[in-house]
């Protein structure tokens, strides 16, 4: 089992002028290929989870590029096209891949591109097309669109804020992408938007917990286990 890992994460302010420029990533956090390894490993996020599942599930990752930024403004025409191509790139010289592991985050804008991840989905499935798995990690208060749901094989949010289990669900969908690999489950997916808001606050305490403990409640009575949990708690100054 051979799986292409990265990131791509951005959470856009668009209230903020101007754009966030390619140097904003360059200079943050861009990592590619084995250098992904060298500083991600050990890391309690999203990449870290990911490269600690590696031995443990006998997989073979392959790391493509890793990039994000502090949250800022619009990501500009120039870094997107930038990140994107890049990636692709990297993923049209990886050999054989039987997935496809991102850390997105979700609440990305680009110029001209009101819901970055969606559009950048729907480019990769037409680079890679449908029968691999995609399969990513996305912030709880990221905003999920039709388009993401569509063109990903599953999504996984972090359960917590503050995010705690970032690791937690990068392991996750290295450990997804190999049981779909060998056939033991079958992700199905559906976008339900509830009319509520809640306080963007600790998912520790308040109406996160409560809605947080009965969807826990809920997976755990399902026959299928796996189930993608997310409650909304969107912040109105950045999506
Ligand atoms: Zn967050």
């Amino acid at each position: 089992m051979r799986f292409a890992i990265g990131e791509f994460a951005h959470e856009t302010n668009t209230f903020c002028p101007g754009f966030t420029e390619l140097d904003a990533f360059q200079s943050s956090c861009w990592h590619e290929g084995d250098e992904i390894f060298s500083r991600k490993r050990w890391v309690r996020n999203d990449l870290g989870g990911m490269i600690d599942a590696e031995e443990r599930l006998g997989v073979e990752l392959v790391p493509i590029l890793a990039t994000t930024t502090q949250r800022s403004a619009t990501v500009s025409k120039h870094a997107y096209e930038t990140i994107r191509n890049t990636l692709f790139i990297r993923l049209q010289s990886a050999g054989p891949l039987d997935a496809i592991c991102l850390a997105l985050h979700g609440a990305g804008s680009a110029d001209g591109i009101e819901a970055m991840e969606g559009v950048f989905l729907a480019e990769l499935r037409a680079l890679v097309g449908v029968e691999i798995s995609v399969i990513v990690s996305l912030d709880l208060h990221g905003n999920t669109t039709a388009e993401m749901i569509e063109h990903s094989t599953a999504a996984f949010y972090y359960h917590s804020y503050p995010h705690i289990d970032s690791y937690d669900r990068g392991a996750e969908i290295i450990e997804v992408a190999a049981r779909i690999l060998k056939g033991e489950i079958r992700p199905v997916k559906h976008l339900l938007r509830l009319l509520i808001t809640i306080p963007p606050t600790t998912t520790f305490s308040g109406p996160a917990k409560i809605i947080y403990e009965r969807c826990f409640e809920w997976e755990s009575t399902q026959v299928c286990s796996i189930a993608t949990l997310r409650t909304v708690s969107r912040r109105p100054t950045s999506r």
